[in-house]
């Protein structure tokens, strides 16, 4: 007998969920407020990406003489760059819709929230109630940006992620607090639109979580591009001065004409009901066992709700979990060696286990690393910045973790976890063979140098 499912939100945790349990049989609606594809598809990774390619795509524009290539660069039109990137976004939003209709999902467009633990009432735009009792729900509620309290912030008119997407004109400059992913991929995009771009951090070097010697690569390369940096320093207050954003960070000041504040975010369960029901929550994030089930055995939750790791693809493979335990599997979710990703320029990818954390846990390792300036291709494509560095436990051979600052970083870091994952020793890249001449050739350099078997550096 198909069992009836419902599904709170319509991101890449819960769209993704719908579509499962609508291949398993399951009779399935899924809910959302705004619009579907959430966060990733309308306001996170596709219209940065987005923005991010024309930003590229501008640069190399100005590369080409390099090239031999006459062409000349007057400029670009902003207005057109945020249109590619609304036609973009709407051409993936209505690629879902059309999935949720050939897989025969419902779609219901209004806020779900709890009357009890087997009641969702679903109020539409105009108001319109109805109450649904299905035999299993999915919440994939997601996040929502992360508010510092920092004096003064409330009074100041800031930009969150969503609002730096869509600005109509760009400023002369831009403060931003945060050195993370979002804080990162927001500089290159305004500052190769000729905005002055300053990041402040709080911690000694950007993207903490991140292979911490190629995060100072990175920043160096961003800096000779003309962003700013302002590491190890909390900001203390913010102020309005006539048209200006003015930080103050103790004795030090910046200003600027706008600012954008990016410090990470936070699980959304607002107005979901969820004190109408035996469902937990701790520290902010829905509380979920390792089969995604909360604390009333019918309902499940994916996502950036859970609060575990905040990315799309690790949303994605959550709501394929549950969706498949929701109706029967009741399998442990693994979500083991998921890749972090920053789309800066060169991209930036790890898997696995950081230098720092190898060190931190006490392990014994061996790093390989090959530089982006011997690779062939790189030098053909004139991309040649950066390195690629592979760890492995010294007495096995185990691969423990693959962090690439190069070109095309974001494809290639698909193997490393691949092996990652089956529990791999470096063998299995160093006896795969890679094509040639590509970039994908720089992770078995690497991974040989581990052995110091490395053929292209001496
Ligand atoms: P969401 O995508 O946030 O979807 C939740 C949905 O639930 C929303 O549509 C919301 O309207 C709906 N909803 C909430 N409450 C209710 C309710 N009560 N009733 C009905 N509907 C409700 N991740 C990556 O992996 N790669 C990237 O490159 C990347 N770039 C990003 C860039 C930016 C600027 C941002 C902000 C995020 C980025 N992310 C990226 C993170 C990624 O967007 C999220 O991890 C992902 O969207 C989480 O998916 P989700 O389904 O859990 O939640």
């Amino acid at each position: 007998m198909e069992k009836t499912v419902v599904i709170v939100g319509g991101g890449p945790g819960g769209y993704v969920a719908a579509i499962r349990a609508a291949q398993l049989s399951g009779k399935v609606t899924l809910i959302e407020k705004k619009q579907i594809g959430g966060t990733c598809l309308n306001v996170g990774c596709i219209p940065t990406k987005t923005l991010l390619q024309a930003a590229e795509i501008y640069e190399q524009a100005k590369q080409a003489k390099k090239f031999g290539i006459e062409a000349t660069v007057t400029g670009f039109d902003w207005a057109a760059v945020q249109k590619r990137k609304d036609r973009v976004v709407g051409q993936l939003v209505k690629g879902v819709q059309g999935l949720m209709k050939t897989n025969q999902i419902e779609v219901l467009q209004g806020t779900a929230a709890f009357l009890d633990d087997q009641t969702l009432e679903v109020v539409s735009a105009e108001g319109e109630k109805i109450n649904l009792s299905p035999e299993r729900i999915i919440l994939a509620t997601g996040s929502q940006p992360f508010i510092p309290p920092i004096d003064g912030l409330n009074k100041v008119d800031y930009l969150n992620s969503s609002k730096a997407l869509s600005l109509e004109t760009l400023p002369a400059s831009l403060l931003i607090i945060g050195g993370g992913v979002i804080g990162i991929e927001f500089a290159f995009i305004f500052n190769q639109f000729g905005v002055a771009v300053t990041i402040v951090e709080e911690q000694a070097e950007i993207l903490p979580a991140m292979d911490q010697e190629l995060a100072g690569q990175l920043r160096k390369k961003m800096t000779k591009a003309g962003i700013n940096f302002v590491l190890g320093r909390r900001v203390t207050q913010v102020q309005k001065q006539k048209d200006e954003i003015q930080l103050s960070m103790g004795e030090e000041m910046l200003v600027a004409e706008q600012l954008l504040v990016a410090v990470g975010r936070r699980s959304y369960l607002e107005g979901l009901g969820l004190e109408n029901t035996r469902i937990q929550i701790e520290k902010g994030r829905l509380l979920v066992n390792d089969q995604l089930q909360t604390t009333v055995d019918h309902v499940y939750g994916v996502g950036d709700c859970t609060g575990q790791i905040l990315l799309a693809h690790y949303a994605s493979a959550q709501g394929e979990r549950a969706a498949e335990n929701a109706l029967g599997a009741n399998q442990a979710f693994n979500g083991y060696a998921t890749p972090g990703c920053v789309y800066s320029d060169p991209e930036f990818a790890g898997v696995g286990l950081t230098e720092q954390e190898a060190a931190s846990r006490g392990i014994h390792y061996h790093v390989g690393k090959f530089p982006m300036k011997a690779s062939g291709k790189a030098l053909a494509m004139d991309r040649t910045y950066g390195m690629v560095k592979v760890l492995i436990e010294q007495k096995t051979d185990k691969l423990l973790g693959v962090h690439l600052l190069c070109e095309r970083a974001t494809d290639l870091i698909g193997e490393a976890a691949m092996v990652l994952r089956q529990g791999g020793t470096v063998e299995e890249i160093n006896e795969t063979i890679h094509p040639h001449p590509t970039v994908s050739e720089v992770v078995r350099e690497a991974a040989l140098a581990a052995k110091k078997q490395a053929i292209h550096i001496p």
